[in-house]
């Protein structure tokens, strides 16, 4: 199978050192690779089922989904909770209990559920419909996700945890959840220093570049005060097609251009707020 009108079928990026800072939630992703094993079963573990990572846009969520698949070596299907509540394709319960089975049949396998408070945030959004068919397809959700045996394991990301129904958060449903906020300096400094050595490796022909040093990447991080990971990335790409345009080596006045044009999505909201 390779798409299905729910699931699709995402392909695995990068390793889990591709994810600058999250300590935590990679350290829980590497302790249970491999859990549905039956070596694990020995231990009387369990597998886990699921987990839940909420926080701001671009900071790392969907990449946590992909690179877990290519750590754990499982495929990954992403549902798209839009289409399961959509009257096309016949009834919203029945299409996530497709979905649920089409997971279950290539298991052991990883279920991404992006932007789940899309579907069931909102009783009353009209992208899930009337509010008895969001808590109808929410519970079938919940009851499989309490009652699976098969070794299908959730990733569910939400931006906005307030947007969730309050037993979606409580105890026992997930393993765990990880909330994800604006990276910390230190975790920035991570972040500018793997997405300028992934560059700069593939434009090693054009010369020397701005080597990605500690103090460079520190100084880096200094001025990017509430930046996601994902703003992190646009100013390192967009510093490189300034280099590139140029046909010469990444210099330190092209990040620094690319840093001062660069206006964070958290700027932009604080002023919304002021206003
Ligand atoms: P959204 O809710 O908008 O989908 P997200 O939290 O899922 O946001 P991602 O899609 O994972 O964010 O981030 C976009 C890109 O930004 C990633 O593909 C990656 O290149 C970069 N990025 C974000 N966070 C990190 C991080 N912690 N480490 C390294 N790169 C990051």
């Amino acid at each position: 199978i390779r798409k299905s009108e729910l699931l699709e079928f995402i392909a695995p990026a990068g390793s889990i050192d591709d994810i600058g800072g999250l300590d935590n939630l990679k350290q829980w992703l590497v302790k249970r690779n491999g859990s549905w094993l039956p070596e694990a079963a020995r231990w009387g573990i369990g597998s886990p089922k699921g987990i839940l990572i909420t926080g701001v846009p671009g900071c790392g969520k969907s990449l946590t989904a992909k690179c877990m698949s290519s750590l754990w070596g499982l495929p990954l299907l992403r549902l798209d909770v839009g289409k399961v509540f959509s009257g096309l394709v016949g009834s919203s319960e029945q299409n996530m209990r497709a979905a649920l089975r089409l997971a279950e049949a290539v298991a052991p396998s990883i279920l991404w559920i992006d932007e789940i408070e899309k579907g069931f945030g909102s009783a009353t959004s009209s992208s899930s419909g009337d509010s008895g068919t969001s808590q109808r397809v929410f519970g079938t959700f919940l009851t499989w996700l309490q009652e699976k045996t098969s070794p299908v394991f959730v990733i569910a990301t939400a931006n906005k945890i307030d947007a969730l129904p309050p037993e979606f958060l409580r105890k026992g449903r997930f393993d765990e959840i990880f909330f994800v906020d604006l990276p910390t300096p230190a975790e920035r400094e991570e972040i500018w220093a793997l997405h300028l050595r992934r560059r700069l490796a593939a434009g090693e022909a054009l010369g020397s570049h701005v080597p990605p040093t500690p103090e460079v990447v520190a100084e880096l991080a200094r001025r990017t005060d509430g930046f996601s990971g994902a703003e992190i990335e646009q100013a390192v790409v967009s510093a490189c097609f300034d280099a590139f345009a140029e046909r010469r080596p990444l210099g330190w006045t092209d990040l620094e251009h690319a840093v001062r044009s660069t206006v964070p999505l958290s700027v932009t909201q604080a002023e919304q707020v002021d206003t």
